[in-house]
């Protein structure tokens, strides 16, 4: 056989084999849903199969989480143990386990972390949109009741002082997505992208087999500020810009608060992206790094690579750590902003 024949035909063998990969990706069953759940927007998007099936039981895991762990819902676990009389309380498995994880994440963090701040940001009225600035008084009063040194949890017991409260809004929704992930993958599902309220967490790749493109939001407008190319990883930001309020003395204040001080967060910090594999993880660290700061943050990460961030902050900087330069890509508005490469 002449070189041109072969050519021809493996030419031909090779057209054939991509034709083929193309219609099974083009025809893989997928599911799409969308829906309201611990309070924000959620999509599942997911190939394979059992899409369907797998969506719609990822989806109601999620509903059952903010069932368990809503902080305004009075039928919630959550709500339960906030408002017991007295300790220790029994919980579930779940509430437990990750009390246990928001606990170890406040030791790591020196406290940066701490998911007994409800009495603070139910105090400056963030729980239920009523802002005010509160009196010094009452700003003392409750600082002891934040103190997570205080808690212990055995087995499924919790115990506390009186009066503290819990919250995991930081952590909650990337262990959602994390259970949500679980689920996805028994159904065999092995490409799949979740968006719970802007915490993206993927499975695989995308059925082309091409890496997922995640938009990082821009903290000064509406246009992204870079994408980053992600597979089999979790994509989460903690933004000052999500939600605050300007006090009658003109200055900002936010829903994340320091774990320390129980006070809303007044650095330069606009926003703290991580990426990693453990969505809890990665929820629970955007918060962290958002209260530690840029520097604090590049400390704790040389301890703790296990994932990377990028922190933007009010000056214009970027800081991002060396395992996502590559994979990243800063888009036309932001392209002034200086970046900082932490190695
Ligand atoms: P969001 O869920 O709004 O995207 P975060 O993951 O940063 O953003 O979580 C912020 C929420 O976590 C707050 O609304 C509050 O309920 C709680 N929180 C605020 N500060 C802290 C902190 N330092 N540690 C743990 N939880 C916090
Ligand atoms: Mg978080």
């Amino acid at each position: 056989m002449n070189t041109e024949k072969t050519h021809k035909i493996t030419f031909r063998a090779s057209f054939i084999a991509f034709s083929l990969l193309l219609l099974s990706s083009c025809t893989q069953k997928n599911a799409e849903t969308y829906f309201e759940s611990m309070n924000t927007f959620m999509k599942v998007r997911c190939y394979g199969a059992e899409s369907e099936k797998a969506n719609k039981e990822a989806q109601k895991r999620i509903s059952e989480l903010e069932a368990l762990l809503s902080v305004t819902k009075p039928e919630s676990e959550v709500y339960r143990l906030n408002h017991t009389p007295s300790f220790p309380v029994e919980v579930s498995e779940t509430t437990a386990n990750l009390l246990s994880f928001c606990l170890d994440m406040a030791e790591r963090t020196d406290g940066a972390f701490n998911p007994c701040l409800y009495p603070a940001t139910s105090l400056w009225g963030f729980t239920k949109t009523s802002f005010h600035i509160p009196s010094q008084k009452e700003i003392e009063n409750i600082l002891p009741l934040t103190d997570w040194k205080k808690v212990t949890v055995n087995k499924n017991y919790i115990t506390a002082a009186p009066g503290m409260m819990f919250d995991f809004g930081a952590a909650g929704k990337g262990f959602a997505g994390d259970e949500a992930i679980k689920i996805l993958k028994a159904h065999g599902i092995k490409s799949a992208l979740l968006d719970l309220g802007g915490n993206i967490q993927t499975i695989g790749v995308k059925p082309d087999g091409s890496e997922w493109t995640v938009g990082i939001k821009n903290p000064f407008g509406a246009e992204p500020l870079g994408s980053l190319c992600i597979k089999d990883e979790a994509v989460i930001t903690s933004g000052g810009y999500e939600r605050f309020f300007t006090g009658e003395d003109g200055r900002r204040y936010i829903h994340i608060f320091d774990g320390r001080t129980a006070l809303p967060v007044s650095n330069n910090v606009m926003s703290a992206t991580t990426v990693g594999k453990s969505g809890v993880l990665c929820d629970a660290l955007s918060t962290s790094l958002f209260v530690l700061g840029p520097e604090k943050a590049a400390a704790f990460w040389k301890n703790n690579p296990e994932f990377d961030y990028i922190i933007v902050t009010a000056d214009k900087k970027i800081f991002i750590t060396d395992g996502i330069v590559r994979r990243f890509s800063l888009l036309p508005p932001a392209q002034e902003f200086e970046t900082c490469i932490i190695k």
